[in-house]
């Protein structure tokens, strides 16, 4: 099945790639469409719905006949001693006029420094999903994967974003330290990506739904 996703962030095309091996994934850079959806929900479902809804409807525009099925991932971190957040808005962590963009690592450096005295590290990510199809017919799933604040960063290579200070009590590793597969088998992201191609698996698609290959665009 082709699944374009509503989104050009790399670290999740490839982990979604990976997770979801068994079909095909695009992104809007592929088909050559601008797509920069501005997150102004303050749900995780808000954001993923928002994402799917107006990709979706940009390919109706540029493409002739049914659009794809368009996927869309809003996820982040929740940290339980900051009343959840960062949360829906763990990607714009710290950013303020004078720095509009901070990195990874700044944005890791003040989650410790802001639980500096704090003993309650507790924390979980989550990951909304959907699958779009049409105004009246998406299916949504959301999961979280429950961890620790760590203490300081990991120097491990693996994941992105906030993984380096997400710490697995378990293993008594950080998700920075572990392999994709097994980040993949225990993540917010890779239970929801299962999950919801397993829905897609069990979808009725001949009720008219023709899926094209979604270049649109696409020399
Ligand atoms: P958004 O879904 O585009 O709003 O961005 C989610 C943000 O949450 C990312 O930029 C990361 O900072 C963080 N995040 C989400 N999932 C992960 C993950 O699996 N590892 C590390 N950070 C993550």
């Amino acid at each position: 099945m082709h699944l374009l996703l509503a989104s050009n962030n790399q670290h999740k095309r490839r982990e979604l790639a990976e997770i979801l091996a068994r079909h095909t994934l695009s992104t809007p850079e592929d088909h050559r469409l601008e797509f920069d959806h501005e997150e102004i929900a303050d749900t995780f479902m808000g954001n993923a719905l928002g994402k799917a809804k107006e990709l979706h409807e940009l390919v109706a525009e540029t493409q002739s006949g049914r659009p794809p099925i368009v996927i869309a991932d809003d996820s982040g971190i929740s940290v339980d001693a900051l009343d959840g957040r960062p949360g829906v808005w763990s990607a714009r962590f710290g950013n303020s006029p004078e720095r509009p963009k901070l990195t990874d690592t700044d944005r890791n450096n003040l989650l410790l420094e802001t639980l500096e005295n704090e003993e309650n590290r507790d924390a979980h990510y989550v990951c909304c999903m959907v699958a779009y199809l049409g105004v009246d017919r998406y299916y949504i799933v959301q999961e979280t994967w429950h961890g620790e604040i760590a203490r300081s960063p990991s120097n491990g290579g693996g994941g992105f974003g906030y993984d380096p200070v997400f710490r697995l009590p378990d293993l008594d590793v950080t998700v920075a330290d572990i392999s994709a597969e097994e980040k993949h088998r225990l993540s917010h992201r890779g239970k929801a990506a299962r999950r919801l191609a397993s829905l897609l698996d069990g979808l009725e698609l001949d009720d008219g739904l023709e899926l094209n290959d979604g270049r649109a665009g696409a020399s």
